[in-house]
């Protein structure tokens, strides 16, 4: 079988490869078998190369199958962490099934905070937390260069 050619799938970016099965249909299959997975390449008598989608029957394959995309698409996406919106980080899992949005520490305002900060008359309430930069105390300890 030639090397296919690896492409992102377009909806959740896995790798994949695209090849025609017997009936004439487009597959998008992941590089690599895998013992769960249930298409094979074959040659026709003329040469072409195509997949063969295995049935009940021939599963599992012997020495594993390509793994169709459409029956895994999307989970990876799933299984990404939630990240915080103020840090960054991946969020704890405890803290999302809360419906937490943010750290404990990184919550910026309570919805009230928040309300008053969207008005209009109030632009500099995140300000009073923090220097800025430049304005740490400087020691001096005397070192000779
Ligand atoms: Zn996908
Ligand atoms: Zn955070």
């Amino acid at each position: 079988m030639s090397a296919p050619d690896v492409v992102p799938c377009p909806a959740c970016s896995a790798p994949t490869f695209i090849v025609m099965s017997e009936g004439g249909n487009r597959l998008r299959l992941e590089p690599g078998r895998r013992p769960s997975g249930t298409v094979l390449p074959v040659t026709l008598p003329d040469g072409t190369e195509r997949a063969r989608v295995l049935g009940g029957g021939d599963l599992p394959a012997e020495g594993g199958a390509f793994v169709d995309h459409r029956k895994t698409c999307g989970r990876q996406k799933a299984g990404r962490p939630v990240r915080c919106p103020a840090c960054r980080r991946p969020m704890d899992p405890w803290l999302v099934e809360r419906g937490e949005a943010y750290h404990v520490g990184c919550k910026p305002f309570t919805a009230r905070e928040m309300r008053a900060v969207t008005e209009p008359s109030s632009p500099a309430v995140v300000a009073g937390e923090g220097r800025p930069a430049g304005d740490e105390p400087t020691l001096d300890l005397g070192e000779a260069p």
